[in-house]
């Protein structure tokens, strides 16, 4: 049994209440650890080494931080097998998966902010021949980042990474779901010299250290990831302080297949990209809009690549397609797949848990699902599962597409499928998501502005967005008549 401790002022601390929750391996459904279930004297642990170790953190020459990121990104690929296994063990994700994607991205993004910190300028106003503005960018203090579990180690950092090259102390919450490569990262940054204090790692519930976390007015900038229910409520909890609030929240997202498109190449980019991580991307493509004359050809094509993923255990080397991470939310999919059967929808493959023989068969796992003929105003197409479940629509023209697209209180990420230039700038201009990506997915430079619009966020992170966010900016004006 693996007992996980909080990582506070480069120590790992019990938690102090003496509670902890169990950790379940969603291959298995069985339980190998346990986490703390920490509250609000573990938080001020926190907070207090935090206070000590902001004044050094802060003012430490920037090439001295960058030096520290850099070494933590080093380590984190120094132990990328021992961490991917972490994660899949955790998550239910294909081993292969955290072995490709998210440990090397996250190692990405330690080494990205180290850069970008040494990169970021703030800038000048001159008044002609009376005065300049500069504008001088602080870090905002104490920060709280707060992570989702389908990408654990991967969103973590992309948090953390940037908050820290900023100058901030950072307060961070893993998913009680999945703890484990959290955990493992306080282990590299003391290795790698962070300083004590500047890194907390605090596991719990997200409604007590979570809520705690997001309501200490110690905490000056909180930046969150998850579900959009829990974003509102952060937004409600945090109203009241004025704080710095970053909300990357739930999605569904539509693609825009035309009859101009390379077929072949389409079938395949959007099987993986619909079922990667079994459907648990906040990115993944669920509602699919297929321009009528190629609609049946497309169907059959996408059914037949979607039959070929078979769940399997994702600690073997050559599964593609895992397990749902646990049993509650594999309760919700398979009550949407239910959900989308009574709506009237055909099943056009999976539908169904399977049972994977020996180590896994108490695993959580759902066949890859297709529906078609569902409306698109109905609760399937229109509310997030989140899983491998995704339907499809024929459409006969590019209004009707687009109309349907933008049909969501969602807006995280569109893709388009077309060999018309001049279409994919018009629907670029006009899909209401925070990104569009045109026959790809998923293709990312750490540069580019993240995030959704309407209930999938507030702000953006990456690149500089992400430097501006843990910042403060004044404005210095000096006259000189
Ligand atoms: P969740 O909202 O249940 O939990 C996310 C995190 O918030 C967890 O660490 C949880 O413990 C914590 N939390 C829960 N309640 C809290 C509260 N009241 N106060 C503070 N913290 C609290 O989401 P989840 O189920 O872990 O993740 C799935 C969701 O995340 C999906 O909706 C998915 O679309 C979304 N997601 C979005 C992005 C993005 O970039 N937009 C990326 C990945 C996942």
């Amino acid at each position: 049994m693996q007992i996980l401790a909080n990582f506070i002022n480069g120590e790992f601390l019990a938690p102090k209440g003496g509670r902890y929750l169990d950790n379940i391996e969603p291959a298995s459904g069985k339980v190998y650890g346990q986490i703390p279930d920490s509250d609000e004297a573990d938080l001020t642990l926190a907070i207090d080494a935090a206070d000590k170790a902001f004044p050094a953190w802060s003012a430490m020459p920037l090439e001295q931080r960058a030096d520290i990121l850099t070494r933590i990104s080093q380590r984190i690929l120094e132990r990328l097998e021992e961490l991917a296994a972490a994660e899949s063990k955790d998550n239910g994700k294909p081993l292969s998966l955290a072995k490709m994607v998210d440990i090397p991205r996250a190692a990405s993004n330690f080494a990205f902010f180290a850069h970008a910190c040494s990169q970021f300028s703030s800038e000048a106003h001159a008044m002609a021949g009376s005065a300049i503005n500069y504008s001088l960018r602080q870090p905002l203090g104490i920060v709280g980042c707060i992570s989702p579990w389908n990408l654990p180690l991967y969103l973590f950092t992309w948090k953390i990474a940037p908050a820290l090259a900023a100058g901030n102390c950072v307060i961070a919450k893993p998913s009680e779901i999945t703890p484990l490569t959290a955990y493992l990262l306080g282990e590299i940054c003391n290795d790698a010299g962070l300083p004590p204090g500047v890194l907390s790692i605090l596991h719990g519930r997200g409604a007590d250290i979570g809520a705690a976390l997001v309501s200490h007015p110690k905490i000056k900038g909180l930046s969150f990831t998850g579900g959009t229910a829990t974003g509102k409520a952060i937004a409600q909890a945090t109203a009241g302080q004025l704080k710095k609030v970053s909300l990357e929240l739930g999605g569904k997202n539509p693609a825009l297949v035309f009859a101009d498109c390379d077929v072949d190449k389409t079938v395949d980019a959007l099987v993986r990209a619909s079922f990667a991580n079994q459907g648990q991307i906040c990115l993944c493509p669920s509602r699919l809009y297929i321009e009528r004359p190629i609609y049946d050809r497309f169907k059959a094509a996408f059914v037949e690549k979607a039959v070929s993923l078979i769940p399997g255990d994702p600690a073997q080397v050559e599964c593609k397609f895992g397990a749902l991470v646990s049993q509650a939310h594999l309760n919700k999919v398979l009550g949407y797949i239910q959900l989308a059967k009574d709506e009237g929808g055909t099943l056009l493959c999976g539908g169904e848990q399977v049972q994977v023989p020996g180590r896994c068969a108490e695993g959580y796992f759902v066949k890859p699902t297709v529906f078609e003929g569902l409306d698109n105003s109905c609760r399937t197409n229109q509310e997030e599962i989140f899983g491998p479940v995704v339907t499809l629509q024929p459409f006969d023209t590019e209004e009707e597409a687009l109309v349907m697209a933008n049909d969501s209180q969602y807006g995280l990420a569109s893709t388009l499928w077309t060999s018309d230039l001049a279409r994919a700038h018009r629907l670029g201009e006009k899909l209401e998501t925070g990104i569009v990506w045109v026959n790809c997915w998923l293709l990312r430079d750490l540069r580019t502005p993240f995030g959704g619009m309407k209930g999938s966020g507030l702000g953006r992170e990456g690149g500089l967005e992400a430097m501006r966010f843990f910042t403060e900016v004044k404005n210095v004006c000096i006259s000189f008549i």
